[in-house]
């Protein structure tokens, strides 16, 4: 496999310093750009990220000189095969900054809500709708571009339910009810920059539940007429919920069926549930996507976080469920399976099925 240069944009904040960490050894992108706003452009990585590195392992040596490059800046991305882009700007922003950089050609691989309900942008759960990458060319239609385009991943909460439901769709999902568990980093913070949330549950995250429940019927949906026609079932009902979490989201659901599955054909159908990622042996692919505990007192975060390199999904306490069908408890990493490491997955990906070429 060829090795492509890459950039990335928003290095400096929670989901670009796992970007940074990530990428330090991976097999087929060479980090070479680091981009953040205007206010971080010119000072060394390292410099930039004093006092808020907020990953477990050191700083990596390869980008601790890298000199920040300000992400308006295109044409300092001359000569990039692709960049990830995670920004906390505003919607019509972030769209405005993506399709820059698709126009000049650069492929843009984004953990930005912005574009996620554009009908041609293709939101990916590598594992679920790879298919939709298909509706890629009808975008670079849009565009006018040869190479450039915006893959996204979805909203990081999804990640603790949504593969846990896919290969139960064989028995038919006619309604979710779901209450999210969510991890502070997922707001890009830490303890010692979000100290009111020690000892407290805080009971609302703007537009969260929004995305929890739209979002699976994209993934779900088809690709027909050059865009994606979201599914119009299963109904989801969701609540999300900041809780005292370093990193890692749960996620308690109910799920009605319309034909009953037994206990063991679910576990069944998640055992041996297997995705592209694994069949193309992806290098960020688990080589178990889901994982089932049958102790009663797991997933836990600080037991499942790191499973798989934070690329599994867990799931336990799958149980009958007296309103639905059956409950259980999901999990999964945030800033890992559901921003940086999902992105890297869905590069990988694009990447193996020629995109980037
Ligand atoms: P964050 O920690 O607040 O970091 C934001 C990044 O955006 C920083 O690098 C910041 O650079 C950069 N930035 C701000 N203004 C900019 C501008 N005008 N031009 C270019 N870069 C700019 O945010 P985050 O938690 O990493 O989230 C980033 C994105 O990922 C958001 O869209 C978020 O919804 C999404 N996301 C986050 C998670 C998660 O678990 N955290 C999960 C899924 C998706 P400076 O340092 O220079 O300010």
């Amino acid at each position: 496999m060829k090795r492509y240069s890459v950039g990335i944009i928003g290095a400096t904040g929670t989901v670009g310093q796992r970007f940074v960490s990530l990428l330090g050894h991976h097999p087929w992108f060479e980090p070479v750009a680091l981009f953040a706003s205007s206010r971080s452009a010119g000072k060394t990585y390292e410099e930039a990220v004093e006092g808020r590195w907020a990953i477990p392992s050191p700083l990596p040596s390869y980008a601790k000189n890298m000199v920040l490059l300000d992400a308006a800046d295109i044409p300092s991305a001359k000569g990039l095969d692709f960049v990830f882009c995670a920004v906390n700007l505003g919607k019509e922003e972030t769209k405005a900054l993506e399709e820059a950089y698709a126009r000049v050609e650069i492929p843009v691989v984004s953990n930005n809500s912005a574009h996620r309900n554009t009908p041609d942008v293709p939101m990916v759960i590598p594992e679920v709708n790879p298919e939709h990458l298909e509706v890629i060319p009808f975008q670079r239609k849009r565009l006018h571009t040869k190479r450039g385009f915006i893959a996204v991943k979805s909203n990081c909460s999804l990640q603790s339910y949504v593969p846990l439901l896919h290969p139960l769709k064989e028995f038919g999902i006619r309604s979710v009810s779901v209450c999210t568990y969510q991890a502070i980093s997922g707001a890009g913070k830490t303890f010692s920059s979000m100290p009111e949330i020690l000892d407290n549950v805080i009971p609302y995250i703007g537009g969260e539940e929004e995305k929890s429940e739209k979002e699976p019927l994209k993934i779900w949906g088809t690709v027909k007429g050059g865009g994606i026609e979201p599914a119009t079932s299963p109904i989801i009902s969701a609540q999300c919920v900041r809780v005292p979490v370093s990193d890692g989201h749960t996620a308690a659901v109910s799920v009605k069926f319309e034909r009953r599955p037994s206990r063991e054909e679910i576990i069944r159908a998640w055992k041996t549930f297997e995705g592209e990622p694994q069949k193309l042996s992806l290098p960020s692919a688990p080589k178990q996507f889901l994982h089932y505990f049958e102790e009663d007192d797991r997933p836990q975060p600080k037991l499942e976080r790191m499973l798989e390199n934070g690329m599994a999904v867990s799931a336990g306490r799958l149980r009958e469920d007296p309103l639905f069908d059956y409950k259980f408890i999901g999990f999964s990493h945030n800033t890992l399976r559901g921003a940086a490491g999902g992105a890297v997955l869905l590069a990988e990906l694009l990447a193996a099925k020629g995109y980037f070429d």
